[in-house]
């Protein structure tokens, strides 16, 4: 059975090959990027929020978190970190949808798997389903560099945000679309003299005192069209997956090396004839798989279809940063 994520479709489409390091041979990348913890960290602690923790336990919550992530890194790693762990406690601090009782009703964290041709399912996880004014909608948190117009273009057509609908409604539940959430990424920059606390510290600040710049909301729909055109798409992409998976042919595509300013993690073992063996145990966990076979949910997304990622609408899809 091949369980197709948002993940793991979007990875194959970017590179076969990427797909084939994460998803076949299940090599995890040891390091995390700042980027990657933060969206993680955020998405934990807004659960936590939603299942009941208070707003000031969440906001400890996710200082731990931080701190847990930065022990564990070489000093020359910490800054980075020590960063994005003020980002996110801005981030939390400041968020203006905190009001729950402007809901009727809000369920976190919730998984889908549903069959989508013989021998597919499609798995996933939204960030929630919420129901205001009796319409249901999926929830999505989000973080973004773009601007206010850019993403909210992006929202229309994200494959991501389609299928979190179409697996709700193939649920059962009459969804009218996703409710974006979404927080703007700092605008500042460090100073040549300051230090990564001073300049964290003063990302917290700027997140206070300049909400509007930093926080929106947004309502995209979705059509049946929308969903019967994803839901086509999204059988003929798992044919091709089941393809490559039996003649095990996938190709590197090399224009996907770079995103986010940040080199593919697999570049280490992308560009030799054989990888080398201490390379692969040196930067890789070898991720244990549940079932074998084509089961390819895994290498760090369970089945929630997703990377602890936040950024911005279709995570590395479409060029935002
Ligand atoms: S290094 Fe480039 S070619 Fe290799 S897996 Fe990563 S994106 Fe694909």
């Amino acid at each position: 059975m091949l369980e197709l994520s948002y993940n793991n479709g979007s990875t194959f489409r970017s590179c076969q090959k990427k797909f084939y390091w994460r998803y076949v041979e299940h090599l995890e990348p040891v390091i995390k990027l700042p980027s990657l913890t933060l969206g993680a960290v955020l998405h934990d602690g807004f659960d936590q929020f939603y299942k009941g923790m208070a707003d000031t336990d969440v906001y400890h919550f996710i200082g731990q978190k931080f701190n847990e992530e930065i022990s564990k890194q070489e000093v020359s790693d910490q800054e980075d970190l020590l960063v994005a762990k003020y980002i996110a406690l801005g981030m939390w601090l400041n968020y203006p949808y905190k009001k729950l009782k402007e809901y009727d009703s809000i369920e976190s964290e919730e998984r889908f798997e549903v069959p989508l041709c013989e021998g597919v399912k499609l798995v996933g996880k939204v960030d929630g389903r919420i129901a205001q004014y009796g319409n249901w909608w999926v929830r999505e948190l989000k973080t973004s560099g773009l601007s206010q117009r850019q993403f909210e273009g992006r929202c229309q057509t994200s494959a991501q945000g389609t299928g979190y609908v179409y697996g709700l409604t193939k649920m059962g539940y009459d969804i009218k679309g996703i409710m974006y959430e979404y927080i703007k990424k700092p605008i500042l920059r460090k100073g040549v003299n300051e230090t990564a606390d001073e300049f964290g510290r003063r990302i917290m600040h700027d997140y206070k005192t300049r909400p509007k710049l930093y926080y929106n909301r947004y309502l995209s729909y979705r059509t049946p069209t929308d969903l019967s055109n994803f839901e086509e798409d999204t059988i003929r992409l798992a044919e091709d997956i089941i393809i490559k998976l039996a003649n095990g042919k996938f190709y590197r595509n090399l224009d996907a090396c770079w995103t986010f300013g940040a080199v593919c993690p697999y570049e280490k073992i992308c560009f030799t004839d054989k990888p080398d063996t201490l390379t692969v145990q040196l930067y890789f966990n070898k991720k244990e798989v549940r079932n074998g076979g084509h089961t390819i949910t895994g290498a760090g997304e369970g089945t929630d279809g997703r990377v602890g990622s936040v950024e911005g609408v279709d995570e590395g899809s479409n060029g935002i940063s």
